[in-house]
């Protein structure tokens, strides 16, 4: 069908998406695609459906696609494509391959059959291209640890779609990391591995490894220097993780980065989410972590507006923000999606209105704007690791430090890949400034 098939791509949701879009593209490079953003032939879109919103997203990206190239084969896979084929909700949509999470690892093969694409032989130079990705482009890249969720939170969608959890086992995350920093096939230099996970305290229960001992093999065997993850569930943070924090946040190579998304301060609300932990078990949790390191970031994600939230569940959500050790949080307005306990709860419990909704999101917006600023104005006259990334201007040159904080660093020549040891001395408009030392 095509000479040289050209092909474009992007993900919606979780960096668990990410990752594996980067893959997607590093398999559709080594089968002999080529990359063009500016004008494919194929659009491939790992969608997610943990919101409406994400949902409704990659619906209007695959009819703004079209659109502008009615030619152009519209291919979705992800949360939001298992979920449309299931549910058969997708005949309205123009999507010419849908595929789901299962048949994912497919990929290349299903494209290659539905559009009838014979053997094309590799583009030698694309496969030292490291892609459009915003992450790769910065030598950050994101490494998949785990898929699948055995939690079914009351809310959440994801165990429908991705199934059962299921780990790499340690042995083949180093291997694919060595890969990628190594010379074959893809020579995209390395210097930061974002570990990814659906559940992380799923990790190594099917395979008897544990997230420790994948931090400490990653630390021994290879020699990427910087190591962090994208999200650390409540549940992985447990004593024996504390304990190893105290030694692992003096390793200059972890980066002292905790997203631990707790979606509620109220108790009541946490129970009928179905979460299994109280908002005390948490701060306990985060007061270790930061006791250990004031520096740390943590960030959180939450939910407002859920079943039955009253006014004053949510005051207690807001308290225990603002008084806890959480620096950032992402705001969420609950939406009830299709076959989860939630939908079906909504007969009996009320759901706050879509004004309580947005009042409560910017509120806690609001706050985490104020807390973010705090934290970051006590960076100033701190020092850290920084990776160097982009490109220089006026001067400076951005770098993200050890706790995954964006910095403006004086230099003249870029640095862009680079780890430098650098001292911040000042903020001005939610920017941090410093100097190499
Ligand atoms: S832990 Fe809960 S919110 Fe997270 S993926 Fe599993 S079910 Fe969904």
């Amino acid at each position: 069908m095509y000479n040289n098939p050209k092909f474009a791509s992007s993900s919606f949701g979780c960096r668990v998406n990410e990752a594996e879009k980067v893959v997607m593209d590093k398999q559709m490079i080594g089968a002999g695609f080529f990359q063009d953003l500016k004008s494919p032939d194929i659009y491939i879109i790992n969608s997610c459906a943990v919101t409406a919103k994400a949902e409704r997203e990659a619906r209007q990206l695959i009819l703004k696609l079209k659109r502008q190239n009615p030619e152009l084969k519209m291919v979705v896979t992800g949360c939001s494509a298992t979920h449309w084929l299931r549910n058969n909700l997708w005949k309205d949509i123009p999507i010419d391959l849908l595929i789901s999470n299962i048949d994912k690892e497919f990929l290349v093969s299903l494209i290659k059959k539905r559009f009838s694409i014979q053997s094309v032989p590799v583009q030698l130079d694309q496969l030292n291209e490291a892609g459009s990705d915003k992450f790769l482009s910065s030598g950050r890249v994101m490494v998949k640890i785990q898929d699948g969720c055995h939690r079914f939170c009351s809310y959440c969608i994801v165990p429908y779609l991705r199934g059962e959890p299921r780990s790499r086992r340690i042995n083949d995350i180093i291997e694919s990391i060595k890969v990628g920093t190594g010379s074959k096939p893809v020579p995209t230099p390395m210097h930061e591995i974002i570990l990814t996970a659906i559940n992380t305290e799923a990790f190594g229960h099917d395979s008897g490894e544990s997230l420790i001992q994948l931090i400490d093999r990653v630390l021994k065997v290879t020699n990427i220097p910087r190591i962090s993850f994208g999200s650390i569930h409540p549940w992985s943070i447990n004593e024996e993780f504390i304990e190893y924090y105290k030694v692992l946040s003096r390793n200059p190579r972890f980066s002292n980065f905790f997203h631990v998304p707790i979606q509620s301060g109220s108790n009541k609300i946490l129970r009928l989410m179905k979460r299994d932990y109280v908002k005390e078990d948490i701060l306990e949790k985060l007061n270790q972590i930061q006791k250990i390191n004031p520096f740390a970031l943590i960030a959180t994600d939450i939910i407002v507006g859920y079943l039955d939230e009253s006014a004053k569940d949510f005051q207690e959500t807001y308290s225990f923000l603002e008084s806890s050790p959480i620096n950032k949080f992402h705001v969420f307005r609950f939406s009830a999606r299709q076959n989860t306990a939630a939908y079906y709860q909504r007969k009996r419990l009320k759901e706050p209105s879509s004004t309580e909704k947005i009042a409560r999101s910017k509120a806690l917006s609001e706050l985490s704007i104020k807390k973010y600023q705090r934290f970051l104005a006590k960076q100033v006259g701190t020092t850290s690791q920084a990776l160097f990334i982009g490109e220089v201007k006026a001067g400076f040159q951005k770098a993200i430090l050890n706790n995954q904080i964006l910095s403006w660093i004086k230099t003249d020549v870029s640095l862009r890949g680079k780890m430098k040891r650098v001292k911040i001395t000042g903020l001005s408009r939610n920017n941090l400034k410093g100097h190499i030392i």
